[in-house]
């Protein structure tokens, strides 16, 4: 039960639009791969708050009827991702609630490690939860603060919660938007109509035509509402740790996070890499969709031909069945196939983004080798990847984290490569534009973390990779 409270979702957020819903509906589907387990929106439409949660992609949850019925200026949505634990609606956010201080929405992207032992506190003094969030706690923290305002209620909750958020909430009369102090998730403001929106990433913004003005910075929180936006920074400065994963493979290429533009970093990642590991080979072939930039940078870096040697099928949805014992090969092959054409009789670099586990990469190895190629090197964009993350992203255990347990060598022989080259994490954060290493969370690469974490509290386990991959 309990180690279901991580996720990795993406938000959005309106105020004030005369099409609050269906913008939101859009700015969630520009979010789609940040979650695909269920999406909701909340509006605010004369003075009392709506919801609509469900279950699946933006697209099957909404339809025309439902947002019609969403009215008001004012929308947050949420987009939830998970392979493992819960699986249900009631965990699907926003979560809408009532309490002494009137109707509150909330929905966040992040995971909030003490929430755990706050959670049992407060069941112990009689709080009674639907789902298994974090999100809920902090609405319990909230609801129970003694202070008269729900910002300086919701400064006094997040306090208490700490970890890893970038948050929506909705009031009746307005929309507040939070990121954490050290700034692990992304989260973006931007005009449109002179409209405040918020999204996790400005991938959103760009399909509803909406003009990109600045992250909100961490630990900013900032208040709009009919007269104006309010920006204060509750908590003391202090040194930011942003996800460097974001760049490296969750956020979308077109989107700039952290101030960045991801394409950009993805390309650099690829060059850096080549200069580390360069590969007496013939073609240069991306792990699609996740490897195509690096694997491009790659292969300018070194002037090697480029090819799509490997085509991913984009239709394999959520519901995809891993098939069982004898046809478990087919796992990999619904998704990837090789173009034997372009492989047959060749030397190949294959570039993905990252190894987990190794047993993806260990089948596309096999993969490319039955179609033909007579050697392959595989080439990783960022480090062995040695510990898990308890900010968010979702990795597995340790133990089954292929690189906690094993070196280089070992990897290469397991995953059956003639060779294989990780990025350093000097290069990888030269690429991602902070050579000075003062701005993001590499934890997953070093083991260290930022803030204090309970060593017994392990971030999920999880059987399934998310079907989609950008
Ligand atoms: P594996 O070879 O089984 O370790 O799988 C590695 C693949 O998983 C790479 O292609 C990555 O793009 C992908 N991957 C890395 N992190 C995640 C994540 N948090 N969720 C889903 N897929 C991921």
């Amino acid at each position: 039960m309990l180690d279901t409270l991580r996720e990795e979702c993406g938000v959005f957020g309106i105020f004030d639009h005369e099409d609050a819903a269906r913008l939101t509906y859009f700015g969630l589907y520009a979010l789609q791969h940040r979650g695909q387990e269920s999406a909701g929106i909340v509006t605010s439409h004369g003075g009392r708050l709506m919801a609509r949660r469900g279950m699946g992609y933006v697209s099957e949850v909404f339809d025309d009827e439902s947002l019609s019925q969403l009215k008001g200026r004012l929308a947050i949505g949420h987009v939830r991702y998970s392979t493992a634990g819960d699986v249900s609606v009631r965990e699907a956010q926003p979560f809408l609630v009532s309490y002494h201080g009137g109707q509150l929405a909330l929905c966040h992207n992040g995971n909030m490690p003490r929430a755990i032992g706050l959670r049992r506190r407060l069941e112990k003094a009689g709080a009674i939860f639907q789902s298994t969030s974090d999100t809920e706690v902090a609405l319990h923290l909230v609801a129970r603060s003694r202070a008269e305002d729900l910002v300086d209620a919701l400064v006094e909750a997040l306090s208490e919660l700490d970890g890893a958020y970038s948050m929506l909430l909705a009031a009746p009369d307005r929309l507040i938007a939070v990121r954490d102090p050290r700034g692990f998730r992304p989260l973006s403001l931007g005009r449109l109509d002179g409209a405040w929106v918020f999204a996790s990433e400005t991938c959103a913004f760009d399909l509803i035509g909406a003009q990109f003005l600045r992250d909100v910075e961490p630990g900013e929180l900032i208040i709009v509402d009919q007269t104006g936006l309010r920006s204060v920074f509750p908590w003391p400065s202090t040194r930011p740790t942003q996800c460097i994963f974001e760049h490296v493979y969750f956020s979308r290429p077109d989107s700039i996070i952290f101030g960045r533009p991801v394409s950009q970093s993805r390309y650099q990642l690829g060059r850096w890499l080549a200069r580390e590991h360069p590969a007496d080979a013939d073609v240069v072939v991306p792990v699609p969709d996740s490897g195509v930039a690096a694997a491009i940078g790659y292969a300018q870096e070194l002037g090697m031909e480029f090819c799509f040697g490997l085509i991913r099928n984009h239709y394999v949805g959520r519901t995809f069945i891993e098939p069982q014992s004898s046809i478990r090969h087919l796992r990999v092959k619904v998704k990837l196939n090789p173009v034997r054409d372009l492989l047959d009789g060749r030397r190949v670099v294959l570039v993905d983004d990252s190894i987990v586990r190794g047993t993806t990469c260990r089948e596309i190895i096999h993969m490319v080798r039955a179609a033909g190629a007579s050697q392959v090197h595989m080439r990783i964009s960022c480090p062995p990847i040695i510990s898990p993350c308890y900010y968010g992203i979702d990795t597995p255990h340790r133990e089954e984290l292929i690189a906690a347990g094993h070196t280089v060598e070992e990897i290469r022989r397991f995953i059956g490569a003639d060779s294989l080259g990780y990025l350093s994490r000097p290069s990888l954060l030269q690429a991602c534009g902070d050579p000075e290493d003062t701005r993001y969370c590499t934890s997953c690469f070093t083991g260290k973390y930022p803030t204090e974490v309970d060593e017994d509290y392990e971030p999920r386990a999880t059987t399934a990779r998310s079907p989609m991959k950008c």
